[in-house]
């Protein structure tokens, strides 16, 4: 009885102060968040994305890094890629380097303080070795299993990249990310979830119109998501989804769940310049 007298005396107090008094709030960690396109690969199989899609259906795919700006730290999500062999593979348009992408938005290699590597296909991987000062964030689950070579080649993780992240790992600059829920930053988490591989991650920003989650292949396109889709590519249909499904719960709102190569992104978000596009 007393306990519910002193909660319905304080609501009482809080009501009483009125809107003329603002409520103490510390402020939180605000980011802008931004998606850079670095390659177009043009007339992807639709089944290969979305699954039970039609295999006749061709997309554009948009190959993208994230940047997060703000608390003193320019973190990117994903690294893209510029490997020869992966440019010899793949027949990207509009190319340029992901370092050389972020510049052109006036962020230089040597100021990315930190990289969150959702997983470690070579598209989003790659690039990690370009940015010669930040921290690279992967889970550790993802990265031992991939350290293993017969882990690697048919499923899209390659010896080079893997040679690379233990050069990184030498340097002192890798950082294994333990589990679900992780903090990377203030205001930036990484989630475990969509199994797109061993331990693919996504990533939760704290920007001014609350959370904007960055889902990358976890979620491929927004397609993915509206019609209630798995991903083609995942080890697991009911968790990808049961992932996807968590991550409209998280954002602020459901249009602030950002999949990992839909080049709508750039129409349904304001462009600051040619292929970037300020999510918030
Ligand atoms: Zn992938």
């Amino acid at each position: 009885m007393r306990r519910m007298f002193w909660s319905t005396s304080l609501i009482w107090a809080a009501v009483a102060a009125g809107p003329s008094r603002p409520a103490t709030i510390v402020p939180g960690p605000i980011y802008e968040v931004y998606a850079i396109e670095y390659a177009k690969l043009e007339g992807f199989p639709a089944s290969a994305l979305i699954l039970g899609a039609d295999s006749a259906r061709k997309l554009d795919l948009s190959m993208m890094v994230w940047l997060l700006k703000g608390e003193g730290r320019v973190i990117l999500v994903d690294a893209g890629f510029y490997r020869k062999e992966f440019l010899d593979t793949w027949k990207v348009k509009d190319f340029r380097t992901p370092s050389d992408a972020v510049a052109a938005f006036g962020v230089r290699p040597e100021d990315v303080t930190d990289i969150v590597v959702s997983h470690m296909h070579w598209d989003h991987a790659d690039g990690a070795d370009l940015f010669p000062n930040a921290r690279v964030w992967v889970q550790k689950a993802e990265y031992q299993f991939y350290l293993d070579p017969k882990n690697q080649m048919r499923t899209g993780v390659f010896p080079s990249d893997v040679k690379m992240f233990q050069a990184i790992e030498k340097a002192g600059r890798l950082q294994l990310v333990a589990g679900d829920s992780q903090k990377v930053a203030r205001g930036v988490t990484a989630f475990i979830g969509g199994r797109h591989t061993k331990e693919s991650q996504y990533v939760s920003v704290s920007t001014r119109s609350g959370l904007v989650v960055l889902a990358s292949d976890n979620v491929y396109t927004y397609e993915n998501m509206e019609r209630h889709r798995p991903i083609a590519a995942t080890w697991d249909t009911v968790s990808n989804l049961a992932a996807q499904d968590r991550m409209v719960r998280m954002a602020a709102k459901p249009s602030l769940v950002v999949p990992g190569h839909d080049p709508k992104v750039f129409s349904r978000f304001p462009a600051v310049k040619a292929g970037v596009a300020r999510i918030d």
